[in-house]
């Protein structure tokens, strides 16, 4: 039986803020554009994951450095819920600012409908409730991927194709080099504590104790390893028996937290409670591509010459970053795809810089242009001329480079 088949100009797998950027770009480009998520959010470890906070697009010191959709998914994040950036970050181009950072808190199911709009808006054909399983290759090339969903197995054909999986699901089973990490455990949890919803997670705002989910003495109470034991509780890799034994034994950790609430401390379950857990797994740095420039430690204040836009650590002022082209596509492998968000090519403490939502929102754009300008070329992605791709990012006003922003090391 022949399998159906569907045809696009590019195909983006995972609907996760790099997803999400890469397809609406190629959609706005004017080009047939499928975004396949697996679950039924968008938005990924941003919205599913319950992670709330979207990170600084500026350098500390006042100066934006993110620009693109990047600003567009953080001005748009709190459309349907409280909160926002700070009014300073919407004076002009240039302005000078406070020393509030341009960032904001969200809630995520907020988030999701705005990205519901977005997605409609740009014409962007969604695939809900769809895993990506696999990709046909035919000379050097990927012709179409193969997706499960209530309907059975589909192809999905295209001529281009960008892997925001966050995973590198299609250089993992391509076969292709990947490089991995350690993982530290998260434990997330949105609660009500006597009629008061926290939007936090774990050690911050679930409650005054929360700081006990991450202690040892819980974690070896419960029967898991400790940080003590394990150096830094850490997990790597992502096999399918490595992240249910992360997930259970987190969510362990959690129910010996609500456990002690009630039973020791004698608080009342109809107060306080848990209302949502992470709905994908928390780990952090999964795996990242073996590009042809990888970005690693020290290479903050580095100029990039095939810069697609420039980030800022979000753990630190004054460090920013340029992002090359070339960290968006791995050395070997298909020469039609494309990587962006936290699978792209960075390593070490870069990783940890890149692997936030305002990286996977400019990164995911670049490969979304990147996939549409070197189609209209009629050249692969890896061999597009850096040249032509700046053109067309200079069209959307991104900024890419220190000296454009008037930006210097301040150390
Ligand atoms: C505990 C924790 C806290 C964090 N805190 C913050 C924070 O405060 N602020 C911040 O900016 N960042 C934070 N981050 C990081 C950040 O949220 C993510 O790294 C970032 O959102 C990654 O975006 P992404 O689009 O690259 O990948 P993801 O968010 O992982 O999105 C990938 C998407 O692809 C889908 N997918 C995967 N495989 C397939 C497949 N085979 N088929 C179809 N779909 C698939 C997934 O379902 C998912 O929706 C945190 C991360 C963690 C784990």
């Amino acid at each position: 039986m022949s399998i159906p088949s569907k045809s696009y100009d590019v195909v983006v797998v995972g609907g996760g803020i790099a997803g999400v950027a890469a397809a609406i770009q190629a959609a706005r480009c004017g080009l047939k554009t499928a975004l396949v998520e697996k679950t039924v959010l968008w938005g990924g470890l941003a919205t599913t994951g319950l992670v709330n906070i979207y990170l600084p697009l500026c350098d500390g010191y006042g100066t934006q450095v993110s620009y693109g959709l990047c600003q567009e998914l953080i001005q748009h994040c709190n459309d349907f819920g409280p909160g926002g950036v700070s009014p300073c970050w919407k004076k002009e181009h240039g302005a000078s600012h406070d020393a509030k950072r341009y960032r904001t808190d969200f809630s995520p199911a907020s988030y999701i409908l705005s990205l519901d709009q977005m997605i409609t808006e740009a014409g962007v054909e969604p695939w809900l409730d769809t895993v990506v399983t696999g990709a046909r290759l035919s000379q050097g090339k990927i012709s179409a991927l193969t997706v499960e969903n209530e309907s059975g197995t589909v192809l999905l054909k295209a001529k281009r194709f960008v892997d925001g999986s966050g995973s590198a699901v299609l250089a993992r089973r391509l076969g292709m080099k990947i490089h991995t990490t350690k993982n530290y455990r998260s434990i997330w949890v949105y609660e009500t504590n006597k009629g008061k919803m926290l939007m936090h997670y774990g050690p911050i705002g679930v409650s005054p104790k929360a700081s006990d989910l991450y202690s040892d003495d819980v974690l070896k109470a419960a029967g898991y390893a400790t940080r003590e034991s394990l150096g830094q509780d850490t997990v790597e890799g992502i096999s399918g028996k490595i992240v249910t034994d992360y997930i259970m034994g987190t969510r362990r950790c959690v129910r010996e937290f609500y456990r002690e609430c009630y039973e020791k401390k004698g608080e009342s379950r109809s107060e306080h409670f848990p209302v949502k857990l992470p709905a994908m797994n928390q780990l952090r740095m999964i795996a990242a591509i073996d590009a042809p420039t990888m970005m690693k430690d020290g290479g903050e204040w580095t100029p990039a010459k095939d810069s697609v836009g420039m980030v800022a650590d979000w753990r630190k002022s004054g460090y920013v970053w340029e992002v090359p082209y070339s960290s968006l596509y791995a050395k070997d492998g298909p020469s039609n795809l494309l990587f962006a968000g936290r699978c792209m090519g960075a390593i070490g403490d870069a990783w940890d810089v890149m692997r936030v939502i305002p990286c996977a929102a400019v990164t995911g754009q670049a490969a979304g242009l990147a996939a549409a300008v070197s189609l209209k070329h009629r050249v692969q992605p890896k061999a597009l001329a850096y040249s032509t791709l700046e053109k067309e990012l200079r069209k959307l006003a991104i900024p890419l480079h220190f000296e454009e922003l008037g930006l210097k090391c301040p150390f």
